[in-house]
């Protein structure tokens, strides 16, 4: 195996006696701050309290409310005048939280940045596109100093503006990309409708992630330009990108175990899941003095894959995130997951890059429709091929949901596109 980190090439046993070294010293950085001091001293956790591993379980969980209450800087363990950097989380479920890094900080995260990039055969020669927004999104300067440190030629193309973004990868031949998933089928469809072939340019790579997407999406992405997608898993209250990565068996994304402690929890009980069962993702920093953050509820669905990867790296897998649980919506007493529809559409190849859920409130009850964008060469066949694609899809979608939605077919490029991460779900019960 070749590494960028020794860290990547860590036995368990070795792994797990760093993260007690870690943990123990990041707890009590954590009491250096008014707010975690008290919490743990309510919890009867003292000073030294952190012997073995097996105390994390004892550290009350932090919540996104915890982060909002201590907004702005409430959560710093170290004076002001040693954060170098903040950056906000999207705000894709609330008020935003900030999160403050010392330079020790920026730097463990480009490095960690740098080491997912090196582990999928990102070199320093490659040409490095940065397709995603900049600004307090962590998206934009974490992969940024992390291309940066592997001494790529980095672009901060940012988000949007297909033009500009394929004009830079043709002038520059970007070898690799950043791109959220969304976004990558837009700007592959923009390009065949100018009558281009996107696999004509030279991209070879793209890191992929910071929103749920399915499987067959990633197929999809890789077919269209080909080129290999890797899926990269953060949240800003870790950083941000570099905390899960896929390898290049993409089975799963390694969790790198020397900076994070990650467990599974069942959200309803805080019970720590068995090995292999769906859950909540918790997770706790072991690199950070500017603000460590403890069993942080990061409400990301997803589980650890057991066995070990073919790569040969010992840090824990996790499987690609189902999907928050805010996501979830429940129609007719059935819970479902956006993804869930999204995996049905995404193997009709008559479907395009966009789709969109809808729930509405319709006298009798709830009723969830689908408006799915249907791909130019497809969409001008006669109308009962397309009621009959409507059909099959609603078909199933209900063996997949237990619900049939109302299928609506609609032009490519039709559907409201977000700026930054897809928006698939559109509430609109008791809205009127
Ligand atoms: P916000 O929570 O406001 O969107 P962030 O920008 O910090 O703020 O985004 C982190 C969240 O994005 C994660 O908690 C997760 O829900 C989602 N996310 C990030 N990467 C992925 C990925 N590869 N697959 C699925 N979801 C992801
Ligand atoms: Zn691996």
């Amino acid at each position: 195996m070749e590494v960028f980190d020794l860290a990547e090439s860590w036995s368990r046993e070795h792994i797990a006696e760093i993260q007690t070294l870690r943990l123990k010293s990041t707890v009590e950085q954590t009491r250096k701050c008014a707010f975690y001091r008290q919490r743990l001293d309510a919890a009867g956790l003292g000073p030294g309290f952190v012997r073995s591993l097996d105390d994390l379980r004892r550290i009350p969980f932090t919540t996104k409310n915890d982060l909002r209450s201590q907004y702005p800087t409430g959560l710093l363990c170290v004076p002001q005048s040693e954060i170098v950097r903040m950056h906000c989380s999207s705000g894709t479920t609330g008020s935003p939280v900030a999160i403050c890094h010392t330079q020790n900080d920026i730097h463990s995260w480009a490095d960690l940045m740098a080491r997912c990039m090196a582990m999928v055969g990102v070199r320093r020669d490659d040409v490095f596109q940065n397709m995603s927004g900049y600004g307090l999104f962590t998206g934009g300067l974490g992969i940024h100093f992390g291309a940066e440190r592997l001494g790529c030629l980095t672009i901060p193309a940012g988000a949007g503006n297909s033009r500009r973004q394929i004009k830079l990868a043709k002038d520059f031949r970007t070898t690799v990309a950043h791109i959220l998933p969304s976004y990558a089928l837009i700007l592959g469809e923009h390009l065949r409708s100018s009558g281009e072939d996107p696999r004509n340019l030279s991209l070879r790579i793209a890191l992929v992630g910071a929103e749920p997407y399915t499987e067959e999406f990633r197929r999809r992405i890789e077919e269209l330009f080909d080129m290999k997608a890797y899926n990269s898993y953060g949240l800003s209250e870790m950083n941000g990108p570099g905390v899960g990565f896929e390898c290049l068996a993409q089975e799963g994304m390694h969790i790198w175990e020397d900076a994070f402690i990650p467990e599974i929890i069942n959200p309803d009980t805080g019970e720590v899941v068995p090995d292999g069962e769906v859950g909540e993702l918790v997770m706790t920093c072991l690199c950070r003095e500017g603000m460590p953050i403890l069993r942080y509820r990061t409400r990301d669905l997803t589980r650890f894959l057991p066995g070990d990867c073919p790569c040969g790296r010992k840090h824990r897998r996790i499987d690609r995130i189902l999907g928050r649980s805010d996501d979830m919506f429940i129609i007719k007493g059935v819970n479902i997951y956006p993804m869930q529809v999204e995996q049905v559409l995404m193997a009709f190849p008559e479907v395009g890059q966009n789709y969109l859920i809808r729930l509405e409130n319709e006298g009798l009850g709830d009723s969830m429709r689908v408006l799915v964008e249907v791909r130019d060469e497809y969409f001008v066949e006669d109308m009962r091929v397309l009621q009959n694609l409507q059909r099959t899809i609603a078909a199933r979608l209900r063996d997949e949901i237990l619900v049939t939605p109302k299928v609506e077919l609609v032009e490519s490029n039709s559907l409201p596109r977000a700026e930054g991460k897809a928006v698939r779900l559109q509430d609109m019960r008791n809205k009127n």
